[in-house]
């Protein structure tokens, strides 16, 4: 096995190599940016160096950094994660160049599939069915155009160098083509540095299914079967799985093997993975999937199919790496249940998924499924990288149990204030279609409707919210509140504030348990993935106002139980003014902000209505 490793990447993939690293008994050395000192994959790392600055392009895409850092910890090898350099052939050759040992495929390798176009002639030669479309040398527009006349619309137009869904262009009619060609050699030239494309077909109700293969440096490739990323948001991964849904065993054999031979043909070492695009209009069939490009790299989705196999595949690179033979042979893998893969993203799915950064001030993820994750509560996610927070990964004897557990642990997850797409997860895994495996490429963006969540709260939420903002004086109130309804008498109703808007809501004793947490700075109430900032309303203050003056009024018709303050009296945010018992249930009214009580309109023991003017707090500022 290696002495050590030096893991070029960050945070949950730099994290993920570690653990099993650590495990096998190889000292790690992580390198980081300026943005990453603090992040857990810094500290749990044997040795630490720094690279340079944020940028990716100044730290973790510079090769002489990075090979600097390898010289000064006297590394034995190199991983490279995914992203980042892990596809570069000429940083893959220098690092054995300097003696070190690449854990990846040899250079050749990752140059033969690096250009889609180069790959896809390779393929065809090797006997893999590739995706129908026009690869030649001639790019000038008129000739594109006139192939992609050829094909029939709609095509794809694709950078041969592009990668994370980046590059990439259907076009409808020939009369967008050249405008779409133009948008695409852009868009191409500014992230991979060369614009040349090449068409294909737009397969109908596309299914994206790629197989896991592996080499060693002994001739010797398996594959551990498939999984399916079908679910997709513009071209990038959202829920991955294995194995494929309707995969039959003839279609898996003749997918695997095609595999093997794309693997072989190009002296495959390593983890690899090879892509594949199927028709899926009329369900999975050998004859309608096609070689769409290989990944020379361990993928984001590798926990999948570690979940079905029961096997560790960075341990499997490092073995491998080590000049030791493929830990098992092919009739040895066999497929274990279903394995789900989430994404979790600090992003609004609300805003179109805008990036949402900053601290993140509360995380509590969910327990019982394997959760890899970068950072941590307390960490920052910066704007300067993929601003993935974690993969959720959940597996179970089958497709339906998994999708349930998947979706159970999204909406599980609690993290504040940094938005994320946890209910949007949630119920994509939870979705009718999706369970019953009625899924393609474009079943997010048909679906978005239903699977975004309203930035509104339901009623489900406001009900959450009074259940958690009226807590229970001593016995169970929801016992009495039950015998309460039975009475027949009318349901209570209160005011909630969520964010800066006030709802009338029904006390509810069916209303569904949500979790709350106290910033200090207010009440947080996590529901379904989602989390919302909740309160007792203040007539005059909406939160996040400066307003000067705060009026409190009963947010439900009751009696008063306690005065506790008198005018005249300076009090500090949170400070308890009142409470107002209703239904054998007592509700605080704190001061919202730190101010001098103004006056005091509520007597105890009497009954006030709804709506009821109770007390008035001032701004200092204001006063003074
Ligand atoms: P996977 O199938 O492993 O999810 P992706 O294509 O989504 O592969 O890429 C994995 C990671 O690598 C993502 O963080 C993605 O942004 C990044 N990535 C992949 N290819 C490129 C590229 N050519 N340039 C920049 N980043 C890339
Ligand atoms: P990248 O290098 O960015 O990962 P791919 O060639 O793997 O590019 O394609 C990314 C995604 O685009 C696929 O997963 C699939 O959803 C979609 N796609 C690619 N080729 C086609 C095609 N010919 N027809 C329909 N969808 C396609
Ligand atoms: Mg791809």
């Amino acid at each position: 096995m290696l002495e050590s490793v030096l893991i070029a990447n960050r945070g949950e993939i730099a994290r993920r190599i570690m653990r099993t690293a650590r495990r096998l008994g190889v000292r790690t050395i992580a390198v980081f940016s300026e943005a990453d000192r603090h992040l857990p994959f810094v500290r749990e790392a044997d040795e630490a160096v720094l690279i340079g600055p944020a940028d990716a392009r100044e730290s973790y895409l510079v090769p002489e950094k990075i090979l600097r850092a390898a010289r000064e910890t006297s590394a034995a090898a190199i991983h490279p994660g995914y992203g980042f350099l892990s596809e570069n052939a000429e940083f893959a050759q220098a690092v054995q160049d300097a003696g070190l040992i690449w854990i990846g495929p040899p250079p050749s390798a990752i140059r033969a599939m690096g250009l889609k176009d180069a790959a896809k002639s390779l393929m065809l030669q090797a006997g893999v069915p590739i995706t129908p479309g026009y690869m030649g040398e001639d790019n000038t527009p008129d000739r594109l155009r006139a192939e992609a006349d050829a094909i029939g619309y709609p095509v794809l137009i694709k950078a041969v160098a592009g990668g994370g869904g980046k590059g990439m262009r259907r076009v409808e009619q020939s009369a967008d083509f050249l405008d779409a060609l133009g948008a695409c050699q852009r868009e191409a030239r500014a992230a991979f540095g060369q614009d040349r494309v090449l068409l294909e077909k737009y397969i109908n109700a596309p299914r994206h299914i790629e197989v896991q293969v592996f080499g060693d440096s002994f001739g010797s490739v398996v594959h551990l079967f498939e999984r399916d990323c079908s679910l997709q948001r513009r071209h990038q991964k959202v829920i991955e799985e294995a194995p494929a849904p309707g995969m039959d065993p003839h279609t898996r054999r003749t997918l695997c093997d095609a595999a093997v031979r794309a693997a072989r043909a190009v002296g495959y070492v390593g983890a690899g993975t090879v892509e594949f695009i199927a028709d899926a209009s009329e369900g999975l069939d050998a004859s309608r999937i096609w070689f769409m490009e290989m990944n020379t790299r361990l993928q984001v989705e590798h926990p999948v199919t570690e979940a079905i196999t029961g096997q560790d595949l960075v341990e499997w690179q490092f073995r491998i790496a080590s000049g030791e033979t493929l830990p098992l042979r092919q009739e040895d893998l066999t497929i274990d249940g279903w394995a789900m893969e989430a994404r979790l993203y600090a992003e609004n799915p609300s805003t179109g998924f805008l990036p949402s950064t900053g601290r993140l001030m509360h995380v509590s993820l969910p327990g019982g499924i394997r959760i890899d994750a970068g950072v941590e509560q307390g960490d920052e996610v910066t704007p300067f990288y993929d601003p993935m927070i974690a993969k959720l990964i959940a597996h179970a004897p089958t497709r339906d149990a998994a999708a349930i557990r998947l979706a159970h642990a999204c909406a599980g997850v609690e993290i504040w204030p940094v938005q994320t797409n946890a209910a949007f997860l949630a119920r994509t895994a939870a979705d009718a279609d999706f369970i019953a495996a009625r899924i393609d490429t474009g079943f997010i963006a048909r679906k978005a409707g239903t699977l975004v969540p309203s930035p509104e709260p339901s009623v489900r939420v406001l009900e959450a919210a009074a259940r958690a903002l009226l807590p229970p004086p001593s016995s169970d109130p929801w016992v009495s509140l039950a015998g309460f309804r039975l009475g027949a008498e009318p349901c209570a109703t209160m005011f909630v504030r969520v964010g800066n808007a006030h709802y009338r809501t029904d006390v509810s004793p069916d209303a569904s348990h949500a979790t709350t947490i106290d910033t200090g700075d207010g009440n947080i109430l996590f529901l379904d993935g989602q989390a919302w900032e909740i309160g007792i309303p203040v007539a005059g203050n909406a939160a996040g106002e400066s307003a000067a003056s705060g009026t409190i009024v009963a947010p439900m018709p009751g009696q008063i139980l306690g005065v506790h303050v008198a005018p005249g009296e300076a009090v500090t945010k949170g400070q308890l003014l009142l409470v107002i018992g209703a239904m054998k249930m007592e509700l605080r009214l704190d001061a919202p902000f730190d101010g001098i009580v103004t006056e005091v309109s509520a007597a105890p023991n009497t009954q006030v209505a709804e709506g009821t003017i109770l007390a008035r707090v001032e701004m200092k500022a204001q006063i003074t």
